[in-house]
C-alpha cells in the first residue's frame, strides 16, 4: 500500500475537513486498494468559499503586480522544491510513470514563472483622440473571482493553468479540482499558500461536481468560469454561464487527426506519435486518434505503429521502465472495449491489442485498428484511451476533407516533408492547433485551446490572461 495523505479543503486560508464530514474514497487505478480519502465540500463549505473568494478579491485586485508576480514566482520554486513528493502521490492516484508525474509537476512551476512574467505586462493603450485636450484611453482590470473546474488526467497541469493565469491578472479563484486525483492538486495550491499569498485569493473545493458547478455558477460572487472536461459536460456548463451572463473558458474534447504524407520521415513519425498516442494511457484531450496515412506508405507506417504499440510496456506507474500505466479509472474499459467491438464489428482489423490486461488493476492493451469505416462509434467518438485508429488516403483532399469531419477541433498533427504541403496544413485542417514534424503543443508560451465543440479560449501564450481581464475604456477632456 502506498504512503499518500488523505486531503482536506483549503478555505480562507485554511485546510478543513467538509460541514457535514463526508469524505470520498481515492483508489490507486495499479492496484484498486484505497490509498486515503479526500474531503467532500457542501452547500455550507461552499458558501464559506464564496465569502473567502469575494474577500480575496478586495485583497488580491489591489496588491501590486510586481508582488503578485514574486510571490508567485515562489510558489514555482517550492513546486520544484517538492516534485518529487509531488509527484509520488500524483502515480498512486492517476497511475500515469513517475517521470511522467515528475515531468507535470516541474512543467507546472514553468507555467507558474511564465504567467508570474505575464502579470507584469498587462498593457492598456492611449488612443489618439479627434479633439484636442482629450485623453483617450484604455486599461486591464481582474474581472473578480473566478471558479475553475479541472479533470483528473492531468491533475496539475489542468489546475495551473487557470490558477496561474487568473492570480497573474489579480483574480481570486475557486477551484473544484478532481475528486479521483486529489493530492497532487491539493499540494499545488500548498505552494501558493506556504509562499504567501494571502488568504482568500486560493480555495480548492473537492465533492460532487455538478453540485458544485450548478451552485458556483450561478452565484453573483463568481465573474468568470473555466472548465476542463467533456464537450457534453462543457456545453451544459457553458449554457449555464450562458444564462447568467458569465466570461467562460472551455477546453473541451478533442479527436486529433494526423496526417502522414508519401514524403513524410516515417521513423520520426512513428516514435514521435507511438510515444504521444500512448502517453498517459491516452487520456489525452490532445491525444492523436485518427491516423490519416497515404497510399505509398501505409503499409509501413501501419504496420511499424502495431509493432511498436506491441512493445510499450505497461505496468504499475511505480514501476522502472514503464511507458504506460493503468487507466486511471475504471469506467474506461467498457467504454474502450465497446469501442473497440464496434469497430471491428464494423469491418475494421485489430492489428494488436484490444481488451482489458489482467483483472487487477485497470490495464488495458495498446491497442491499434486499421481501415475503420467512418460509421464507426471510435470515428465520431473520443476514445479517451490507448486507441489508434489508422487508415489511408490516395489523395490530399481525401485527407482534408477526413479531418474537418468531425465537429471537434482541438488537436491535429502532420508529417510531412513538402514546404507547400505543410503550408496548406495550416489553412486547410480547421483546428486550435496544428503541429507539423514535432511535438510542439502545451508549452506555457504557446496558445493552448480549441474550436467549435472543443470549446473556446486559449489556455497558454499571451492570451490567456486576457480571459481573466475586462478592458476599460476611460477618456477625459482637458
Ligand atoms: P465526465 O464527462 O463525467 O467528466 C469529465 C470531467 O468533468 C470530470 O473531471 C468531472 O469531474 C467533471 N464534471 C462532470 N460533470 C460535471 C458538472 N456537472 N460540473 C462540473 N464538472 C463536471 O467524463 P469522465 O468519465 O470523467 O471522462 C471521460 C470523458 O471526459 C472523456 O471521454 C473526455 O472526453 C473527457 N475528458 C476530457 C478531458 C480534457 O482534458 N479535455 C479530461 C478528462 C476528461
Amino acid at each position: 500500500m502506498t504512503t499518500y495523505p488523505d486531503t482536506r479543503l483549503f478555505i480562507d486560508g485554511t485546510w478543513c475537513d467538509g460541514a457535514e464530514g463526508l469524505r470520498i474514497d481515492v483508489v490507486d487505478p495499479a492496484t484498486e486498494e484505497v490509498i486515503g480519502q479526500v474531503a467532500h465540500a457542501t452547500k455550507p463549505d461552499m458558501d464559506r468559499a464564496l465569502a473567502s473568494v469575494a474577500n480575496g478579491f478586495e485583497i488580491w485586485r489591489v496588491t501590486p503586480a510586481m508582488e503578485r508576480s514574486k510571490l508567485m514566482r515562489r510558489a514555482a520554486d517550492l513546486m520544484r522544491e517538492r516534485a518529487d513528493a509531488i509527484a509520488t502521490m500524483m502515480t498512486a492516484e492517476q497511475g500515469k510513470p513517475l517521470p511522467q508525474s515528475k515531468l507535470e509537476v516541474v512543467m507546472a512551476a514553468d507555467t507558474i514563472d511564465w504567467f508570474a512574467e505575464e502579470a507584469r505586462r498587462t498593457y492598456g493603450q492611449v488612443i489618439p483622440a479627434r479633439a484636442p485636450g482629450v485623453l483617450n484611453m484604455t486599461h486591464k482590470v481582474p474581472v473578480g473571482p473566478v471558479a475553475a473546474f479541472t479533470p483528473w488526467n492531468f491533475p496539475i497541469n489542468q489546475v495551473v493553468r487557470k490558477l496561474s493565469a487568473a492570480l497573474a491578472a489579480g483574480c481570486s479563484i475557486i477551484v473544484k479540482a478532481p475528486e479521483e486525483t486529489p493530492a497532487s492538486p491539493a499540494e499545488l495550491i500548498r505552494c501558493f499558500a506556504d509562499a504567501g499569498v494571502p488568504a482568500g485569493v486560493v480555495n480548492l473545493l473537492y465533492g460532487v461536481p455538478a453540485e458544485i458547478s450548478e451552485y458556483l455558477i450561478p452565484h453573483p460572487t463568481i465573474k468568470k468560469i473555466s472548465f476542463t472536461g467533456s464537450t457534453p459536460v462543457g456545453k451544459q456548463l457553458a449554457a449555464l454561464a450562458g444564462l447568467h451572463m458569465k466570461r467562460a473558458t472551455m477546453e473541451l474534447g478533442g479527436h486529433a487527426p494526423v496526417l502522414i504524407f508519401d514524403d513524410a520521415d516515417i521513423d520520426k513519425a512513428l516514435s514521435l506519435m507511438v510515444a504521444h498516442k500512448f502517453r498517459n494511457a491516452g487520456q489525452v484531450c490532445v491525444s492523436p486518434t485518427r491516423f490519416l496515412v497515404q497510399d505509398g506508405v501505409a503499409d509501413r507506417f501501419t504496420e511499424g505503429f502495431a509493432e511498436a504499440a506491441a512493445k510499450v510496456k505497461v505496468g504499475a506507474g511505480t514501476e522502472e521502465g514503464v511507458d504506460m500505466g493503468p487507466l486511471a479509472n475504471s469506467r474506461r474499459i467498457p467504454a474502450l472495449q465497446e469501442l473497440i467491438g464496434d469497430a471491428v464489428d464494423q469491418g475494421g482489423r485489430l492489428l494488436t491489442g484490444g481488451k482489458r490486461i489482467g483483472n487487477k488493476g485497470w490495464f488495458f492493451e495498446p491497442t491499434v485498428v486499421a481501415d475503420v469505416p467512418t460509421s464507426a462509434r471510435i470515428m465520431n467518438e473520443e476514445p479517451f484511451g490507448p486507441v489508434a485508429v489508422i487508415n489511408r488516403f490516395s489523395d490530399p483532399e481525401e485527407a482534408y476533407t477526413e479531418a474537418n469531419r468531425l465537429p471537434f477541433g482541438l488537436a491535429s498533427y502532420a508529417f510531412t516533408t513538402n514546404s507547400t504541403t505543410a503550408d496548406q496544413l495550416r489553412s486547410r485542417v480547421a483546428a486550435g492547433m496544428m503541429t507539423v514534424n514535432h511535438l510542439g503543443l502545451g508549452i506555457p508560451e504557446v496558445p493552448f485551446g480549441g474550436i467549435l465543440d472543443s470549446g473556446y479560449g486559449t489556455e497558454g501564450g499571451s492570451e490567456a490572461i486576457e480571459a481573466y481581464l475586462d478592458t476599460r475604456f476611460f477618456t477625459q477632456a482637458g
